[in-house]
């Protein structure tokens, strides 16, 4: 099949030669026709399967006729972080550049004027965080009833970041004669019911599941004692060929101390994450994308959706509490057909997490040794609660590193667990190449809260700073998944067992 037998007009043709694109993606060739011809698409999908070319390409022939009036935009596009929505933003330029289409990007960390300017002006594309664009409906600079066109992008992301209600709420504002397109990596119960309130009739359309850039993922895991954490990855920094490398962490307090630990012992590291401001976050990113700096010590905020051509590597400091974003961060690498490398280091503590991957992807991620460290085995009891061992005993480091919380697991009962065997000593080379498929699995339950985000919540509440709440969830991308917080959408009621519906606490929404 060749673009030109879709459908596409001319001028978008021309745009994907320049580009150098040959034959559609999947996703394209299923999704183009859909959309050019007028109908709701519900596509499951994750990045990296051309997705994003999938909407945008009809979506700039459709709205090649017509104009669009001030504040008034004709298309929406949403994205669950600030990166997603740019990258988006680029592939209008870059596929549009034929057209004289008007677009503006709303996102949070930048000037209000400047986008409310651009508004004014009137947009045939709007592409929008939700916080940022609810920030705008409420001050008046924005009316949605032109919408011909919605996206709602990276679904699941936005459930996981808590941007349901936002969501349901932006909706509202539209018209009901639209034509939505709404495209999610897995299809949770929950994620489905939403597609079903939001879209009518839609096409379904489906691509392979996360398997697909994994296959030329190299993976490999160590365990290593809390305190050895930075000397395994700095062992693996030196021994393996890396050519630039996303290095993520669970929390965001970390990463700063790992990107400064790197930096003192000669890497070129730089950090990335939701608390950042807007502007630091794009000249890191477009420095790392230029080769720049070689080391990204991340969040979450950079497992989705970022394409950065020929990363050699991903790094996992810390074993990810879920076992999807495991999938996502690992396919950052072995983009394009292009071989990649992945390395977990684990702790004694993360046990259950490590088996959580290896259920979801269909096997045990293969076992490195480190060269002169100990590799200690999973403890049996590794899923407990890490907050009540944060502060602990510390173990011994190296003198000039900022010392690491936690206890160093360090003369402990080492019971057997699950996968209690030493790691066999694995040469580099022996390392084979396996192939990551994960099924989807609902999460069993919802992820505990973080404390510190259920207070600093209570306190906005109090001062009446919804809204603050609702910007630092968009800031928050590496905050423990929330779902749909302690709203109840409407179409959840509506779908509901029959059980009184909980009262809404004051301040909330609905
Ligand atoms: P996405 O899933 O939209 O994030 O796209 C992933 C990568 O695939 C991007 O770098 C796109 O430029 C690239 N891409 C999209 N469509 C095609 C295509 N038809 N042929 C080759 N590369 C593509």
């Amino acid at each position: 099949m060749l673009f030109s037998d879709l459908g596409l007009g001319s001028e978008v043709l021309r745009a994907i030669e320049d580009k150098g694109y040959t034959t559609p993606t999947p996703i394209q060739e299923q999704a183009i026709p859909w959309v050019l011809q007028g109908r709701d698409v519900l596509g499951c999908a994750q990045t990296g399967t051309g997705k994003t070319a999938g909407f945008t390409l009809p979506m700039i022939d459709i709205l090649a006729s017509g104009r669009a009036r001030a504040r008034m935009p004709r298309s929406l596009i949403l994205e669950p972080t600030r990166e997603l929505a740019a990258q988006v933003a680029d592939s209008f330029d870059m596929y549009g550049k034929y057209h004289k289409l008007n677009m503006a990007l709303l996102i949070g960390g930048e000037q209000f004027g400047e986008q409310v300017k651009k508004l004014d002006r009137g947009v045939d594309v709007l592409i929008a965080t939700p916080g940022r664009l609810i920030d705008l409906i409420e001050r008046g600079n924005i009316m949605l009833n032109d919408i011909k066109i919605l996206v709602i992008d990276e679904a699941d992301r936005m459930l996981d970041m808590g941007f349901i209600p936002d969501i349901e709420r932006i909706v509202g504002f539209l018209p009901k004669m639209r034509q939505t397109l709404f495209f999610s990596a897995t299809m949770p119960p929950e994620i489905r019911r939403l597609a079903d309130a939001f879209l009518m009739n839609p096409r379904e359309v489906t691509v392979a599941p996360p398997a697909s850039p994994a296959k030329t993922v190299t993976q490999a895991l160590c365990v290593v004692h809390e305190d050895d954490k930075r000397k395994a990855l700095r062992h693996l920094l030196r021994t393996e060929d890396v050519k630039n490398a996303f290095i993520f962490c669970n929390r965001k307090r970390d990463i700063a101390v790992l990107q400064k630990s790197l930096v003192s012992h000669g890497f070129n590291a730089g950090a990335l994450h939701g608390d950042m401001v807007q502007s630091k976050r794009t000249e890191t990113l477009e420095a790392f994308k230029k080769g720049e700096i070689t080391l990204l010590v991340c969040s979450d905020v950079a497992a989705r959706g970022l394409d950065v051509q020929g990363l050699s590597h991903v790094f996992n400091f810390d074993v990810p509490i879920n076992a999807e974003d495991y999938v996502h961060r690992i396919g950052r690498t072995g983009r394009a057909g292009r071989s990649g490398r992945a390395f977990t280091i684990a702790t004694p503590d993360d046990g259950k997490q490590v088996g959580a991957i290896g259920k979801l992807i269909g096997h045990d991620v293969p076992m490195i040794a480190i060269d002169g460290l100990e590799n200690p085995p999973f403890d049996e009891e590794g899923g407990r609660d890490r907050r009540r061992r944060r502060g602990g005993r510390g173990g011994k480091d190296e003198g000039r590193e900022p010392r690491r919380e936690g206890r160093g697991g360090r003369g402990r009962d080492r019971d057997r667990g699950e996968r209690s065997e030493r790691p066999e000593r694995v040469e580099r080379e022996a390392v084979e190449p396996v192939a990551a498929e994960p099924a989807y699995q609902p999460r069993a339950e919802a992820p505990r809260r973080d404390r510190d985000f259920d207070r600093d919540r209570d306190r906005d509440r109090s001062r009446g700073g919804r809204d603050r709440d609702r910007r630092r969830r968009e800031d928050d991308d590496d905050v423990p998944v929330v779902g749909f917080g302690d709203h109840m959408p409407a179409f959840m009621q509506r779908l509901a067992r029959p059980r009184p519906a909980p009262a809404p606490e004051p301040g909330q929404e609905g």
